[in-house]
């Protein structure tokens, strides 16, 4: 069996609402997110991809558009949370672009939402070994789908 990962990057804001220290602030972090595929090289004869589990070139296309564009330079609000909801609604809220979840930002949470919407991006002869998402350079998240 074979591995390959691929990594995105993306600039982002979010608060914890109802975090007892820094967090319920809003602020910002550099995401990193790295996705981990497992399955057989690919053995079509004179294929582009012969020889590669998956083409690195289309990895990184999926990862820009489903994760990066949808996320870089956003701020990911929960939808409970009443004091953003209340800050940012109306015109604001597109103006400043902020993207309201159904989930509390957490690494746990935006890990597994990820993996929502990367799973079904892929050819059916990958698996998804692991998605590793790092909140800052010392602390990450893993999401190790069944
Ligand atoms: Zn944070």
């Amino acid at each position: 069996m074979l591995e390959v990962t691929k990594s995105v990057e993306w600039d982002m804001g979010h608060r914890i609402p109802n975090h007892d220290g820094q967090c319920q602030y809003p602020h910002g972090h550099r995401y990193r997110l790295e996705v981990t595929l497992s399955g057989a090289s690919v053995t079509i004869k004179d294929a582009s991809d012969e020889g590669m589990v998956i083409d690195f070139v289309a990895f990184k296309k999926i990862l820009r558009e489903k994760i990066h564009n949808i996320l870089d330079h956003r701020f990911l609000a929960y939808e409970g949370d009443k004091l953003l909801k209340e800050a940012f609604r109306g015109t604001l809220e597109k103006e400043l672009k902020i993207l309201f979840v159904p989930f509390i930002p957490t690494s746990e949470n935006l890990v597994t939402w990820c993996y929502k919407e990367l799973r079904s991006e892929f050819s059916q002869n990958l698996r998804f070994t692991r998605l590793r998402l790092y909140e800052t350079p010392t602390s990450f998240c893993d999401y190790l789908p069944e």
